[in-house]
Order: structure tokens, then sequence, then C-alpha cells
């Protein structure tokens, strides 16, 4: 199987409540995950509307913005086999309410916005969405 990277964002109800080091915990206790990469930063309005496009007609878009600018959030780089659907596994479905207990949005998140956690959904989109947050001197 091949080794995988992956981008994650600890959305502001994750860092506002504290909880950034749990759910970093839970990808570096998974046998064969580690962090590449590792930085805390505020998201801009330019920056969003790159980010979720593929959403920007969608009626959550606005909420969505507001809510991801409401505090600084951890950006990290998860790497290793299979690692982008690992760890979209492990984050759970969209809604927390849905979202199955041991999974982290099930587990720590509130409801469909406020679900602690990013990752990209393929391949395809981390390979977009690495170089989108991180240079290639921030990768280890
Ligand atoms: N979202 C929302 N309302 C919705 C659907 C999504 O606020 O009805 C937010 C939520 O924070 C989600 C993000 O928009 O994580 C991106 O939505 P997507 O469907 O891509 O979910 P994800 O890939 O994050 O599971
Ligand atoms: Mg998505």
């Amino acid at each position: 199987m091949a080794i995988e990277r992956t981008l994650i964002i600890l959305k502001p109800d994750c860092v506002k409540k504290k909880l950034a080091g749990e759910v970093l915990k839970r990808f570096e206790q998974t046998e064969g995950l580690r962090i590449a990469g590792l930085k805390m930063k505020k998201l801009n309005k330019k920056i969003l509307e790159e980010h979720y496009a593929h959403h920007k007609d969608k009626p959550f878009f606005k909420a969505l913005c507001k809510f991801m600018k409401s505090s600084p959030v951890v950006f990290s780089v998860i790497e290793g086999e299979n690692a982008v659907a690992r760890v979209r596994d492990m984050c759970g479905p969209t809604d927390s309410k849905q979202a199955p207990k041991g999974t982290i949005r099930g587990d720590l998140g509130e409801d469909v916005q406020m679900n602690v956690i990013h990752a990209s959904d393929s391949v395809e989109t981390a390979n977009v969405e690495i170089p989108r947050f991180f240079k290639k001197s921030e990768l280890f």
C-alpha cells in the first residue's frame, strides 16, 4: 500500500475547546500514522473561498466561512500508509450528531458545522490542499 500525505485542519470549535492535543494524539497513537507538518494560523476570506470553492453556492457557505474565521486553526499533514482514507474514517461522517462513538466527530463534535476537523477527501484533493497551506520546507 502507498505512503500518502493528507491535510487536516483542526477547526475553531476544536481549538476553542482545547481539544487539539486530543485529536493529534489519536493520529499519533495510530500505528503507521505520523505528523509530517504542524502549524497554527488564522484563516481569511480569500483562502476560505479557495479551500471551500466547491461549496460556494451552498446555503451553509457564508456561515461556514464566518465559523472558520472565528479563531485560529491548527493545520497538520498526517503521513502513513493509506493515510487519506484512514484519517477520513477516523474523523467520521460530516454531521457530528450522525457520527458513531469512537470517531473524532462522534466523540468531540457538536453538529454538522462544528465538527472539529477538516480532512482531505482524496489523494488528488490532498495534493492540492497540502501545498495550499504548507511550503515544502515545512514538511518533514
Ligand atoms: N457544513 C455545514 N453544513 C452542512 C454541510 C457542511 O456547515 O450542511 C460544513 C462542515 O463544517 C463541513 C464543511 O462544511 O465539514 C465541508 O462540508 P463537506 O460536505 O465537504 O464535509 P466534510 O468533507 O468536511 O465531511
Ligand atoms: Mg469535504
